[in-house]
């Protein structure tokens, strides 16, 4: 009889599916890795809060690695290393492969490098009741009441007039001063905490507070804003007038830090997508592999993946062509045999919101990155939705490997939805399928991931490299 359940449990356990949990099945040895992985991707993430600057942090990563730039037109044979960089604004990083690429493709890694914060407008500045303002329009899904009462700090370009490009980034070291958005004392607080979340604070309300210290030899009333215009002149060269043709953005000003006792997770300012473009690139930039491999490190997904450093851009596919035609191969048919890993974020499973969620269908915290077949809202519109066959293909890579992993979909069904660059890269005709770390609390200033996950997502961009 004893017999009899022992065999029915070991039979079911064989024919049953259930999530694991990274942290519990790692070995010490892996779990010092995960954790040394984390410290690398920490740094970058203080070093790159814009796509402006995860570029230059991946350029400076590659050609640490021996990684030179390729322009359009460049000879390339098996074994190159090579960075192309589009704008200053998107990368991608490729290796060139020892396998016929008509016949094996390419293997691409697409992630984004962009994330949500808040833009400073280009007449943005003013002062009043003691304090100087710049106006911003925030970029991105953001929930506009989680940027007031924050640190934040100053980052971009600014283009004089005589075409002069002056780099700004104020607020990252300990010594900068920061910025703040105002928000209403909870005394004075009655009516406000009566509105809707998305009016609790309103776009025109995000103005962010530069300056305080009136020159007493000014006209009232402009005496705050002459010593901002003062500094911004001394400091680059600005005048007023040079806000027009400027790229400024206020980002929260917390460095990345590890959450909990056990230092298991970490919470930073744009896990949303450096979490996987950080694998995705150093993935690339370790590991050899027969196949010609690329990360894809592009801008303005958070906006549509519009433009010309957007996932929609020809730009990637001139590439790809580029790189096709280079090594005698007809592009068509190499693009047909190429396979995509969409890698993006989705959202964990948070038990403080568990109504939003499915729970057999939500990526667990820990459980390691995670697929979606599918995105897209409702009826799963606007998603790619990968092919059980490719999905297979994949699933098999990951498992020959030893890779943890899971599924899920973001949210429950008719919860809302979100898109990715997955369908973009499908559009080509390449099998592209979804893969990324779960993140609680995205797109707020500060967004949670865990260690296990970070390290997955890295270990499954290596099989499929294999
Ligand atoms: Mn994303
Ligand atoms: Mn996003």
């Amino acid at each position: 009889m004893a017999d009899k359940k022992e065999r029915a449990k070991e039979r079911y356990s064989e024919l049953a599916y259930e999530k694991k949990n990274f942290f519990e099945t790692a070995s010490k040895k892996e779990r010092k890795a995960m954790y040394a992985y984390a410290e690398g991707y920490k740094a970058f993430l203080d070093a790159a809060k814009t796509e402006r600057e995860a570029c230059e942090a991946a350029v400076a990563l590659a050609e640490a690695k021996g990684f030179t730039e390729y322009h359009f037109g460049d000879p390339l044979v098996a074994g190159d290393k090579k960075y192309f960089i589009n704008r200053g604004k998107s990368v991608v990083v490729f290796r060139i492969g020892t396998r016929d690429l008509e016949t094996d493709g390419m293997r691409l890694i697409a992630s984004h490098i962009d994330a949500p914060r808040v833009d400073i407008k280009q007449v943005p500045l003013y002062e009043d009741s003691g304090m100087c303002f710049l106006k911003t329009h925030y970029y991105g899904g953001i929930k506009k009441y989680q940027w007031t009462a924050i640190p934040l700090a100053l980052h971009g370009v600014v283009v004089l007039k005589d075409g002069t490009r002056m780099d700004v980034k104020i607020g990252e070291d300990p010594k900068d001063p920061v910025f703040y958005i105002n928000d209403l004392l909870p005394h004075l607080g009655g009516e406000q905490m009566t509105k809707t979340g998305g009016k609790i604070i309103e776009g025109e309300q995000l103005n962010v507070v530069v300056g305080g210290l009136p020159n007493a030899d000014a006209e009232a009333g402009k005496r705050i804003k002459f010593t901002v215009l003062d500094y911004l002149n001394k400091e680059y060269g600005m005048c007023e007038e040079d806000f027009l043709s400027a790229e400024l953005s206020a980002v929260p000003a917390f460095p990345a830090r590890d959450i909990g006792f056990d230092r298991a997770l970490i919470g930073a300012y744009g896990h949303d997508d450096r979490v996987c473009a950080y694998p995705a690139l150093t993935a690339v930039l370790n590991e050899e592999s027969e196949h010609t491999v690329l990360a894809m490190l592009v801008d303005k997904e958070e906006i549509g993946s519009e433009g010309t450093t957007g996932m929609q851009s020809k730009i990637y596919e001139d590439l790809m062509e580029e790189i096709s035609v280079a090594l005698g191969a007809n592009f068509r048919r190499v693009r047909y045999a190429s396979k995509c890993l969409s890698s993006d974020v989705t959202a964990a499973y948070d038990p403080n919101f568990a109504g939003a969620f499915e729970k057999m269908n939500s990526a667990m915290l820990s459980c390691g990155t995670c697929m979606s077949k599918f995105t897209g809202s409702r009826g799963k519109s606007g998603s790619n939705d990968a092919s059980a066959e490719f999905v297979g293909e994949v699933r098999r890579m990951f498992d020959k490997e030893g890779v943890i992993w899971q599924t899920a979909e973001l949210g429950k069904v008719d919860g809302g939805g979100g898109g990715t660059v997955a369908k973009f890269l499908a559009n080509l005709n390449i099998d592209t399928v979804d893969l990324g770390v779960p993140v609680i609390s995205m797109h707020a200033p500060w967004e949670l991931i865990s260690k296990a996950d970070l390290y997955s997502n890295y270990l499954a961009f290596v099989a499929f490299m294999k």
